[in-house]
């Protein structure tokens, strides 16, 4: 296997400095599992909870979460990888498809030393959001070829604040909003907004949950943004010698964009269905569509209530959850959107 990186290994998984991920995850996926003091470890916490949008009822919901440094991370599974037999090279950003009798063979790649080219029986695109591959299709391939519109995107606001007392960590559904530690200090919290259109409406959502939560009052560590995308995914997620995955499958769970379970659930599914596909010898569209029916299925599964959420048109801003009362039923439904991001 062979990974093209347009990153170098010092900017890579760069984007933000943490992201958390259950416990569970680690180990149902089969990824490194992190300790206290290990490098890519950054705390761990099980104080998860609701909170209604007046900020005066928080309900828990517990779950063994882990904060993980993203490159440090990354670094990890890269080595990984490497010790598997993968290759990775890296500052070599994808240009182009090659074609064969009309199927994707191969790409064509930039680097510092000029253009290069990989041929393969498969090319998977895990190019995140941008996903430039997957736009590059040709029409009528097999999947589409959109480019994520302001609308379709969730953009992520984390101020790393540092407070005068301690705080809980807490999602306020309504904006879409929530405090997630970054340390085991228990002042230290990323406060967290989200919110589809730009970075104004993000911006604006912070300024709403400060209002409510009266939290205005702390020291500002640093501010970091990003986008995720926030929409369905594309109706099929192979074609032809081609698979997608990740934010260029938008692979995220429509209520808070978040994406690492989402893909690993799919990827999981897809090494399965691929191996077989290449043990054929044949890895046409039907080959691969299985990746299509299980992933769907398992994603329904894992993210369920996201899912229904997501078709009833709740993943829209500001049209998620109105009042308490529906709060604590969806508590009482078990466990809330947390619920989730443990099963499969
Ligand atoms: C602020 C923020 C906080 C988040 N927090 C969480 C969280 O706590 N938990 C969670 O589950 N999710 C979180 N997410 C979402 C999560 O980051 C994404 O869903 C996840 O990173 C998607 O992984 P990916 O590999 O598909 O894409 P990416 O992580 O974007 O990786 C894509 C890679 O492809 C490379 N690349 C891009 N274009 C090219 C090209 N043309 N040629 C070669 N290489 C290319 C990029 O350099 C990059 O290394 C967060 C997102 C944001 C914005």
């Amino acid at each position: 296997m062979k990974i093209i990186e347009k990153l170098s290994p010092e900017k890579l998984g760069t984007k933000m400095d943490i992201v958390h991920l259950t416990k569970t995850d680690l180990e149902t996926f089969d990824i490194p599992t992190v300790h206290e003091g290990d490098p890519e470890w950054a705390f761990e916490f099980t104080d998860n909870g609701f909170a209604s949008p007046s900020n005066m009822f928080r309900f828990p919901v517990p779950a063994e979460t882990v904060g993980l440094h993203l490159h440090e991370y990354t670094a990890l599974m890269v080595k990984e990888a490497l010790e598997a037999g993968a290759e990775i090279e890296y500052e070599a950003a994808f240009r182009e498809f090659i074609f064969t009798d009309g199927h994707i063979s191969g790409v064509r790649y930039d680097t510092p030393e000029g253009e290069k080219e990989v041929f393969a029986k498969v090319v998977v695109d895990c190019s995140g959001a941008d996903a430039l591959p997957r736009r590059s299709l040709p029409n009528g391939y097999g999947i589409e070829r959109f480019k994520l519109a302001d609308d379709d995107v969730f953009y992520v606001i984390l101020r790393y604040a540092r407070f005068r007392e301690p705080q809980q960590n807490t999602f306020w559904l309504n904006t879409k909003s929530w405090f997630a530690p970054f340390s085991m200090n228990e002042n230290e919290k990323i406060i967290g907004t989200g919110a589809t259109g730009g970075y104004a409406r993000a911006e604006e959502e912070a300024a709403k949950l400060d209002s409510v939560t009266s939290r205005g009052d702390f020291e500002l560590v640093k501010t970091e943004k990003g986008i995720t995308p926030f929409r369905r995914p594309p109706y099929s997620l192979v074609a032809d010698n081609f698979i997608i995955a990740g934010d260029s499958a938008c692979l995220t769970k429509p209520d808070c964009g978040e994406g690492i379970t989402s893909s690993m659930v799919m990827i999981d599914i897809a090494v399965k269905v691929l191996d077989e596909a290449l043990n054929r010898d044949d890895i046409t569209k039907e080959s691969l569509w299985e990746i299509n029916r299980a992933s769907y299925f398992q994603l329904e599964i894992s993210g369920r209530r996201h899912a229904d959420r997501a078709g009833r048109g709740e993943n829209r801003h500001g049209n998620f959850i109105r009042d308490t009362e529906e709060i604590s039923e969806r508590q009482n439904d078990g466990g809330g959107s947390f619920g989730y991001a443990a099963g499969r």
